[in-house]
């Protein structure tokens, strides 16, 4: 048998069954524990995190008063860390060729109906074109599994194109990568070409259930998948995204596997995950969601949301268009710092929708607002839209970042950002309604800048990029 250790490079070790089962049997014991329950609280009030056994008590609590706490210190820490400001980005599909066999994914090999598509530089190009007159300045790139048609030099090349992009005020100045888990060596190219966070969903931590929704092809070895964090560290990317698929296994099971992937992370490079994701299983070509045990209901996703937002305050959390703008809405005040806004999840699905017999999107969007209606909407929440690329162009990953954000100088760096890349979308883009909305709230948020020095600063910036300067920074 094996045994639990943070410390480990064995995935059987850091991410340890029997310490889930016993994380799991401990929270149901105590779920009702008043004094304990307060206690975590308590612990959590300190802002410095909780184990993943003290957070997975907090999720099975069935108390009323205490998940009223819970939701109410989840939406503190977001307000303390994070502010207002809520990131925005899209997801933009490569390719949909896939070797895998992943059975909630329509993209598996064995999909004979759907149309494999990869994008050519020039596709490249065009979608870009688009994404930048949408307002976009940080991408996440996506792309199935296939050494054959989308090896490691075609995903370089990519990102490569992406950068040189410069069409009319348009850049894109951040690119996260979402692709299969890969060497030492694959991951120190990615970082020398300069990409944003490497992002790899876990789908579940659950090693039986893993084995048996990855029937074949590489993402079928856990052992390899699970440990692919710790090799893009080793191969100097300092920024990783993890997140499981829920819905795939039980989401207790999954809520204490991520914090313990995030321990280990935080135990072996001083460093954890940059940001979580939180997806849910979702109807696509040939997968029907509900044929699948272990979906949750928004109840239950808002728990874990604020919960994660408690157990790891300095981590950001993204929820993508998978959730509906109601379900947003909901999940953004308990924690979640980054949205996806105008997405398409098909190959090629931004320049023109694609035929109703040629479709390859990856999921059913739930959230089909334009990007602009998203930034107006946000706003109108009281939410500063935020298209900042700061923290890394400057350097400021891994352990730099978290230091920024524990030294509470967020409020004199990242609201100023938010504001600047904020204006310079209300001026390149932003419908009529949407640029007034934009125009009063800066005016506001100016007020929210501490620093005399720096507020004077931004207004002399937000004064040139109405001029037309770009790309101000803190
Ligand atoms: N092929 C890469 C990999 O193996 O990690 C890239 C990931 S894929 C383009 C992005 C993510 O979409 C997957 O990691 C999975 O969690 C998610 N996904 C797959 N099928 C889905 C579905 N039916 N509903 C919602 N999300 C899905």
């Amino acid at each position: 048998m094996w045994k639990y250790d943070p410390n480990s490079a064995k995935a059987d070790e850091f991410i340890n069954h029997e310490e889930i089962m016993e994380t799991l049997a401990y929270a149901e014991q105590n779920k009702a524990d008043k004094v304990l329950l307060r206690e975590i609280l308590k612990k959590a009030e300190e802002r410095k995190g909780l184990s993943h056994r003290e957070a997975s008590v907090l999720l099975a609590c069935e108390e009323e008063e205490i998940n009223q706490e819970i939701f109410r210190l989840a939406k503190q820490i977001k307000q303390d860390f994070y502010g207002n400001r809520i990131v925005l980005f899209a997801p933009l599909y490569l390719s949909n060729y896939c070797v895998n066999g992943c059975t909630y994914c329509p993209y598996h090999a064995v999909n004979h109906h759907m149309p494999r598509k990869k994008l050519t530089q020039e596709e490249v190009r065009r979608e870009v074109i688009a994404l930048q007159d949408m307002g976009h300045k940080r991408l996440a790139i996506e792309s199935g599994e296939d050494p054959v048609n989308n090896p490691i030099e075609y995903i370089l090349e990519c990102v490569n194109t992406i950068y040189g992009i410069h069409h009319k005020n348009g850049a894109i100045r951040r690119v996260n990568v979402n692709i299969a888990a890969t060497t030492v060596e694959n991951y120190k190219k990615l970082k020398d070409a300069e990409i944003g966070t490497y992002i790899l969903f876990q789908e579940t931590y659950h090693k039986e259930s893993y084995l048996k929704l990855h029937p074949t092809g590489p993402k079928h070895d856990y052992n390899y998948h699970t440990e692919a964090m710790d090799r893009a560290m080793l191969g100097g990317i300092d920024d990783v995204g993890c997140g499981v698929l829920f819905g795939l296994d039980k989401f207790r099971y999954e809520f204490a596997g991520l914090l313990m992937h995030a321990e280990h992370l935080e135990a072996v490079f001083g460093v954890g995950p940059h940001t979580i994701s939180v997806p849910r299983l979702r109807n696509a070509d040939d997968i029907d969601s509900t044929s699948f045990a272990n979906g949750i209901d928004d109840d239950t996703f808002a728990k874990i949301v604020a919960c994660i937002r408690i157990a790891v305050p300095y981590t950001g959390m993204i929820v993508s268009t998978r959730e509906n703008q109601q379900t947003r809405e909901r999940v953004l005040q308990l924690g979640i710092s980054q949205i996806s806004g105008g997405s398409r999840t098909s190959v090629g699905g931004y320049v023109e929708p694609e035929p109703e017999d040629q479709r390859s999107e990856q999921f059913d969007v739930m959230d089909n607002r334009t990007l602009d209606q998203v930034v107006g909407w946000l706003m109108e929440l009281g939410y500063v839209p935020s298209f900042c690329t700061a923290c890394y162009r400057e350097g400021r990953t891994g352990d730099r970042f978290m230091s920024l954000c524990k030294s509470g100088q967020i409020q004199n760096c990242c609201h100023p950002n938010a504001l600047m890349t904020l204006k310079e979308y209300l001026v390149d883009y932003a419908s009529p309604s949407t640029l007034k909305i934009g125009e009063e709230l800066i005016q506001k948020e100016l007020g929210n800048i501490p620093k005399e020095q720096v507020r004077s600063l931004v207004i002399e910036h937000l004064d040139r990029i109405q001029q037309g300067q770009r790309d101000f920074r803190f």
